[in-house]
């Protein structure tokens, strides 16, 4: 009865609506608990089901999920980590590594900024882990913003045929002025604005809406590039790729990873670099974690490459070490 109740409004809601002339869309995702099995209390229902319904977000939306006593415990954590990030900025707990982006032959060409946090109270927090609360709370636009700065600041003092890639958050790109924050972090690092590469994900570009498109060519005026990562895990419309001024795709590693034992895989890889080269859009493969990734990606005509078999992320002396053996 439950179930079919909930299905009954995912199904209505799922109808498009028109207005003028735009079809939209609503998702929506149930969080379902049960009195008396999880509850006797009105709050204690109520609250139950606000967490099942936060799994049932996070397992894609437009689904429905019971309440589970191990959702709470899930839950609980969530909220220790969100406590927790409020003051990681101001107490210093954010690092920002590096992870190099070689060419063809070995060379550092670039690399990626990735953010690390060490908590004071909950000890080292993976970005996995983090990175989808700072976008819930609000904080990945004044932590995006820190990792900005700090890469064009240490970008400025690389050998400037280096480029600097920072990833930017729906969120954050969503957020008023973000364009603005670029140019002004631009100025203020001296960071030459080609060498600065955005990368977003397909998510953003999905979201098709007006503002997206402006703040992206608002960046690209600025001489700074756009590159699309995890190429070819979302709802990939090659149409954006015409519309929207980008000239880089990261493969994702989820490809080069399956690449060796499927054909589907690989040819998905030759695919992507074919398209990429005919719409002059530069190639990076991501998760090359053995020789022979290396090897046949090298063949196929990337034009960079990242993974752990190159280099893990590092902290900056490391990277800068790294640079020199590598140079
Ligand atoms: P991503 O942007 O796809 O970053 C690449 C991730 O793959 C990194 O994980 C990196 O450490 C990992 N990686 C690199 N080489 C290999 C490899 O050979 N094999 C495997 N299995 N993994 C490899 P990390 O640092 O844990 O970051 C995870 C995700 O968190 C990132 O995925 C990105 O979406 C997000 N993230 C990290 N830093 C930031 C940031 O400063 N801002 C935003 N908005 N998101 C960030
Ligand atoms: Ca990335
Ligand atoms: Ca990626």
């Amino acid at each position: 009865m439950v179930e079919s109740t909930a299905e009954k409004i995912l199904h209505m809601l799922a109808q498009p609506y028109q207005i003028e002339d735009r079809e939209l869309h609503i998702g929506a995702s149930i969080g379902i608990a049960v009195i008396p099995d999880d509850g006797r209390s009105a709050d204690d229902i109520l609250r139950y089901a606000d967490t099942a319904m936060y799994q049932a977000k996070q397992a894609g939306r437009n689904h429905y999920k019971y309440y589970t006593q191990s959702m709470n415990e899930a839950a609980q954590q969530r909220l220790r980590i969100d406590t927790a990030m409020h003051t990681a900025l101001e107490n210093g707990e954010l690092q920002l590594h590096l992870q190099p982006v070689v060419t063809p032959d070995g060379k550092p060409a670039g690399a990626e900024a990735l953010m690390r946090w060490r908590s004071a109270a909950l000890g080292p927090v993976m970005p996995d882990v983090f990175i989808p609360i700072a976008e819930e709370n609000g904080l990945i636009v004044p932590m995006g913003q820190w990792i900005l700065r700090e890469a064009c600041r240490v970008a400025a003092a690389l050998p400037d045929y280096m480029f600097m890639t920072v990833n930017v958050s729906c969120v954050q790109f969503r957020s008023r002025g973000f364009p603005q924050t670029v140019q002004d972090i631009l100025v203020e690092t001296g960071i030459e604005p080609s060498r600065l590469h955005l990368e977003i994900t397909e998510r953003v570009l999905m979201q098709d809406v007006e503002e997206v498109r402006q703040s992206i060519e608002r960046i690209v005026d600025l001489g700074v590039s756009m590159a699309i990562d995890d190429f070819g895990t979302g709802y990939s419309s090659l149409s954006y790729l015409n519309r929207f001024p980008c000239s880089t795709l990261k493969i994702d590693h989820s490809f080069v990873m399956s690449m060796m034992e499927d054909q589907a895989s690989q040819g998905l890889v030759d695919a992507i670099i074919n398209m990429g080269h005919s719409l002059h859009i530069h190639i990076i493969a991501e998760g090359v974690e053995t020789e022979q990734q290396l090897e046949l990606l090298k063949y196929k005509g990337c034009d960079f490459l990242q993974g752990y078999y190159l280099s893990r992320p590092l902290p900056i002396d490391e990277f800068k070490a790294f640079m020199h053996q590598s140079v």
